[in-house]
């Protein structure tokens, strides 16, 4: 299959809209990372998007709208919560999920009784839903496994030739993919950490419950409340270590370990006095930058060949939390704490 790369031009979005309502698929930027979109109504063109990305049948997609007269007929009710987390963080980094009404096709939601739903704020995935006319089940636009695309060129080198089009709309804001809250309980639980922070939620939902996948390898034998937590993700081939210390300690360590094929992924500015090899993402206390680099950085490593990353562990505060998320599961839970 040629794949169409168009731009951000109106008439090339309604190329692109056009494609999504024949059934095809096109990656599209959002402002967390880039989506690889189909119609959600369709459930043969959302069963390719996982033979597209390689992505196991059991982990279900989300739903992007653009507005909330979208959402009700994905649903089957509303509950005050997520009303109040809508107002407040809709257009947004902010997925939710709800109970889901009978006409979600199967593929959508990989079986399950409840449905994943976002409005995303960049305005090309607004566009392009609104100029479609379909809700888009989109999951992140990489091959399984592998690191989130943050912007289209590495769209293009996973899904080249296997999609009908990409969008380029430049680099994502956020960097790293939605927060995912489950509003179908009593009380809302965090499925996986984002740009919408835990003080974000709390502010509006009371206490919130943390999911004990965001921190931890799922137990032998466990359900997962969220299943894409249930695989290695978002890694790159290299073996990626977590190193938690101050800047000198990480520094004297990595040095230490110096060999071919390992290289330190560590805090811009904290570079000095390193033996290896070395890529930055973002300055130690600025969890945003750190969000926006690290899925790149982590394609880097391979690019460069590295074999072993040393890498420096970020603090889980704020987005921060979302970054920590994504390395653990990259470094398959390896860290290494220094005295
Ligand atoms: P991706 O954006 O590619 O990382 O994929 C969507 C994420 O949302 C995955 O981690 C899924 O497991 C999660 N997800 C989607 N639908 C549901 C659902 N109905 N229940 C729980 N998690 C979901
Ligand atoms: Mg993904």
């Amino acid at each position: 299959m040629q794949t169409q790369h168009l731009t951000d031009r109106e008439e090339e979005l309604r190329i692109a809209a056009a494609l999504l309502r024949d059934g095809e698929l096109v990656a599209i930027p959002t402002e967390t990372v880039y989506g690889l979109a189909a119609d959600a109504r369709n459930g043969a063109a959302v069963a390719s998007i996982f033979k597209a990305k390689g992505r196991p049948g059991d982990n279900p997609l989300i739903v992007h709208i653009a507005s909330k007269e979208q959402l009700t007929p994905l649903v089957a009710e509303i509950p005050p919560v997520a009303e109040a987390l809508a107002a407040a963080y809709w257009p947004g980094p902010l997925t939710m999920i709800f109970n889901k009404a009978p006409t979600v096709p199967d593929e959508v939601t990989a079986g399950l009784s409840t449905v994943a739903v976002r409005m995303p704020s960049h305005p090309v995935a607004q566009k392009l839903i609104q100029l479609s006319g379909c809700p888009l089940a989109a999951p992140s636009a990489n091959r399984s496994g592998s690191p989130s695309p943050t912007d289209a060129r590495r769209v293009a080198e996973d899904m080249d030739g296997r999609i009908a089009a990409i969008v380029d709309g430049g680099a994502c804001e956020v960097g790293v993919e939605s927060t995912v809250v489950s509003v179908c309980g009593d009380r809302v639980r965090l499925l996986r950490p984002g740009a919408v922070t835990v003080a974000m939620l709390e502010a509006v939902a009371g206490s919130v419950d943390i999911d004990e996948a965001v921190l931890a390898p799922l137990r032998e034998g466990a359900e997962a409340a969220s299943p894409g937590m249930k695989y290695k993700h978002y890694a790159p081939a290299a073996r990626v270590v977590l190193v938690r210390g101050t800047a000198e300690a990480y520094v004297r360590y990595v040095n230490d370990k110096a060999a071919e094929g390992v290289m330190a992924l560590c805090f811009d500015g904290e570079e000095a006095g390193l033996t290896v090899p070395y890529l930055t993402y973002g300055r130690r206390e600025d969890p945003a930058a750190q969000a926006q680099q690290v899925f790149e950085a982590l394609r880097q490593l391979d690019e460069r060949g590295a074999a072993l990353a040393y890498t420096a562990c970020p603090s889980p505060e704020g987005i921060g939390l979302a970054v920590y998320n994504r390395l653990l599961r990259a470094a398959g839970f390896e860290v290494i704490t220094l005295e």
